[in-house]
């Protein structure tokens, strides 16, 4: 945007108040203070969101939707500046005023919607499409409550609405002029008309209007803004008397209610298939609508349009787009068929079973007639066609409908031109195992994609300190190109440099400590290492693994108060699916040593534990820049890739990890020096699973600090658990330790105890942190995003583009 002098700021923003409350500026609430500067920055950017849109248009760039259940972008005003390059305008002007912009900024509501990684991902994804300049939007719902807030009561998980719309959304604009219909239900047949051509009659379909509210996605520095597109579900418009009972109309609202708080699990529930149509049809129609005002032939909608699909949920666009081309334009089967699979790509994020979407034939045929036909339809000649080349058994395999179910990644991989896993790893196991049947089928549709993150929001605007460290020391230019990160490494040697870094992150480990003592009343040593497990809370995350740690080192330093360790504070994020028992229990469990721990002085705050509660994106903002620590402990082969070993890699996090998702691939490029590798790899579990040799029994009698741990999970040790206690010692001792926890439990110990020495050398520990950040660049979102564009979508940047050191690489 066109400059802006403190000076008009300062004017056009008391004006602004001032118009809005009708009263002087400096009475205002930061809530009030947040709409005012959002409604100032609206003006902003309105005429380049138009612009943007209009040129894509005027000179029919082919664009790319990214469909996805869910987006997770975290507050958005400082993005928003930093992008549009007036953040630090706005920050002076506002301090001459008297205000503060980060108090400003906690004015905004925290839209969470999105479980976790996935749905962070999502938004990632848009900023950097629009910071690369490419053309491409977001196509999801507008959950009226995101991700349920999360409280502790008596250490256990509680979950409350979150009502993030409650004083509005001034980022949003709803085009009621743009809303599309979309069907359920009802029956339909197949009819002629008066040429005789078939076509399928609709009869009792309950119509829902989509109304569309658009998000705008500003690119950084570059003029670009792109648009995220949030459907919300509504009565339509003159036909309120077809909805007369209070049951029916509340059917209607539930559609976008609610977010599902689900991750890395699957739930077969009605409502949740009733979302996934939802925005799946509106985000199809209104791509329709738009190509056609393009009035070019339809063999030409693969060369204007590309639509990805974030995970399986949106994979009902595949026979979406089958039956707006063949019912409603006329296209034959064959036609529509090539055009489909050449539009749509779809992204893998998980090889956990449990995860993978299967719907009841039943149940998707009673909601979506149509829908169904064409899927059976679709799963007709896949089999007619691949028996004669692959045979029956193979084929029989990879069908689509099977056993009354509907597999959801089935019809996604043989509706599509592109699949891709995650990390090198997660794309091997989905190439060689998993998926082990397409991929002799469809060899050249598979290819690895390594998820990535921004740095504007995970290092610029999380950590100041960190950035102007870097600008000093190596100029500005990773901003927009991140590999220029490794230019740090020529100054790994200065020591003067090392202090400065051990200083940023001792502000923010203050920083941090500060919200701890004002919000949980726990007082925490910055000069201790920060040890951070911030993620969903799952089995195969193994937060478990990481509280037999710390039960292992209490046990010690009861045992020998004298020892010479380093003190630990151990920070926990994490909120459990609601349904998610076993993890609950460990919540449960995490918060009774918390207060076992934290209140033993014999301990002399050698350990405390700090469980944050509600773990979000404004709080990873936080916990992530005060991080020594990166915990990524997972059981090898079950996380796809992990995206917060990245940004806490970027702060100058020292990563503690399993070989796993891109955590091998950070290993990879820090080499092994500057990361604590131990536990099992990918191929060990695989052994032990093949020959079904693992007995957690024998480990449990046969290692001693293993068998008190774990003791002390059902002898009393720690009051409050007796259920919870029992329960989780099962899982491990009776049951066999699915994750193999006490199989990496030695090696663990270990690796933690060369953290505690290493980190006593501070010259050391410092060139370690500062080699992790010099060696994040390629880990940009940007990157990931740009090979998407090249190799997937191909689309390509609309501006000059930044990103000068880009390289395609071929993976996989
Ligand atoms: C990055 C992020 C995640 C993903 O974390 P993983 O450790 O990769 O699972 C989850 N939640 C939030 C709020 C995040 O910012």
């Amino acid at each position: 945007m066109e400059n802006i002098s403190i000076q008009q700021f300062k004017k056009e923003y008391v004006k602004k108040f001032e118009q809005l409350y009708a009263y002087r500026y400096d009475e205002g609430s930061s809530r009030e203070h947040f709409v005012a500067l959002g409604e100032l920055v609206r003006n902003y950017y309105m005429n380049n969101w138009k612009s943007t849109i209009d040129e894509y248009k005027e000179k029919e760039t082919k664009q790319v939707f990214y469909f996805s259940m869910e987006f997770l972008p975290g507050r958005m005003l400082k993005s928003n500046l930093l992008n549009l390059d007036i953040l630090p305008v706005v920050e002076e002007g506002l301090r001459e005023l008297g205000l503060d912009l980060d108090e400003v900024s906690m004015g905004e509501a925290d839209p969470a919607l999105g479980n976790g990684g996935l749905g962070r991902l999502a938004s990632c994804f848009m900023d950097s499409i629009a910071s690369t300049g490419l053309a491409g939007h977001g196509n999801g719902i507008r959950y009226q409550y995101g991700l349920f807030k999360q409280k502790f009561i008596d250490g256990y998980q509680v979950e409350l609405p979150e009502n993030w719309l409650r004083n509005g959304n001034v980022w949003e604009v709803r085009k009621e002029n743009k809303a599309v219909i979309v069907r359920f239900g009802g029956q339909v047949y197949m009819d002629t008309d008066e040429e005789g051509n078939l076509y399928p009659r609709y009869e009792n379909t309950k119509n829902i209007l989509a109304v569309p509210y658009d998000v705008p996605q500003i690119g950084y520095h570059n003029g670009i803004v792109n648009n995220l597109r949030l459907w919300s579900a509504e009565i339509p418009y003159g036909e309120e008397y077809l909805f007369r009972t209070e049951e029916e109309r509340d059917e209607v609202k539930q559609i976008t209610e609610v977010l599902y708080p689900d991750d890395s699990n699957y739930e077969g529930r009605l409502l949740r298939l009733r979302q996934e149509y939802f925005f799946s049809s509106a985000g199809v129609q209104s791509i329709i609508r738009y190509f056609k005002t393009l009035d070019e032939d339809w063999s030409l909608l693969p060369d204007k349009i590309a639509i990805h699909i974030n995970d399986t949920h949106p994979a009902l666009v595949v026979p979406e787009l089958m039956r707006i081309l063949i019912d409603e334009e006329e296209l034959t089967w064959d036609q529509a068929w090539e055009i489909t699979k050449k539009t749509i790509s779809y992204t893998n994020h998980t090889i956990l079973q449990e995860a993978m979407e299967r719907w009841p034939i039943d149940m998707l045929e009673h909601l979506l007639p149509r829908i169904y036909h064409i899927i059976a339809e679709i799963n007709r000649r896949h089999i007619e066609k691949k028996i004669p080349l692959y045979g029956e058994e193979l084929t029989y395999r990879t069908t689509i409908i099977e056993d009354g179910q509907v597999k959801m990644a089935n019809l996604a991989i043989i509706g599509s031109h592109s699949i891709n896993g995650v990390a090198k790893l997660h794309t091997n196991i989905l190439i060689n195992e998993t998926l082990h049947d397409f991929y002799l089928m469809y060899p050249n549709k598979f290819n690895n994609k390594t998820n990535g993150i921004t740095q504007r929001r995970w290092v610029q605007l999380s950590n100041p300190g960190l950035t102007s460290l870097l600008d000093d020391v190596i100029g500005t230019d990773w901003k927009s190109n991140p590999e220029e990160l490794i230019l740090l490494k020529a100054h790994v040697d200065n020591s003067e440099l090392l202090n400065r870094l051990e200083a940023v992150k001792l502000e923010n480990k203050k920083r941090f400590a500060k919200y701890v003592k004002d919000e949980m009343g726990i007082e925490i040593d910055p000069n201790a290492i920060f040890d951070v497990q911030i993620k969903r809370l799952h089995a195969y995350k193994r937060q478990l693994l990481n509280v037999l740690h710390i039960l292992d080192r209490y046990s010690q330093i009861k045992e020998n108060p004298d020892i010479d360790i380093p003190k630990r504070v151990f920070i926990f994020g994490a909120k459990a699916a609601p349904s998610y028992h076993y993890a609950k229990q460990i919540i449960k469990l995490i918060n009774a040593v918390a207060d076992l721990v934290n209140n033993d002085t014999d301990i002399k705050d050698l350990i405390k534990i700090v469980f944050v509660e509600n773990y979000g994106v404004s709080l990873a903002e936080l916990i992530i820049p005060a991080a020594d620590i990166s915990e990524q402990i997972s059981l090898a082969g079950k996380e796809a890739s992990g995206t917060s070993n990245m940004k806490l890699m970027a702060n100058g996090a020292l990563t503690m990890a399993t070989m796993d998702g891109a955590t091998i691939e950070i290993y990879d490029y820090v080499g092994k020096e500057n990361i604590y590798i131990f536990g099992l790899k990918n191929n060990d579990v695989k052994k032990y699973h093949q020959n079904q040799s693992y007995n957690s029994r024998n480990i449990y009698e046969g290692n001693a600090s293993i068998k008190r741990v774990l003791n002390m999970l059902v002898d009393g040790s720690i009051p409050g658990i007796y259920h919870e206690g029992q329960d989780i010692f099962n899982s491990l001792v009776k049951f066999n330790d699915e994750y193999f926890l006490l199989k990496d439990f030695d090696s663990y110990i270990q690796a933690h105890k060369q953290a505690d020495k290493d980190y006593q050398d501070r010259e050391k520990w410092n060139r370690m942190a500062l080699l992790n950040v010099a060696n994040s660049g390629p880990f940009s979102s940007d990157y990931t995003i740009l090979r998407y564009a090249d190799e997937i979508w191909k689309i390509e940047p609309q501006v000059e583009n930044l990103i000068s050191s880009y390289t395609p690489v071929k993976e996989v």
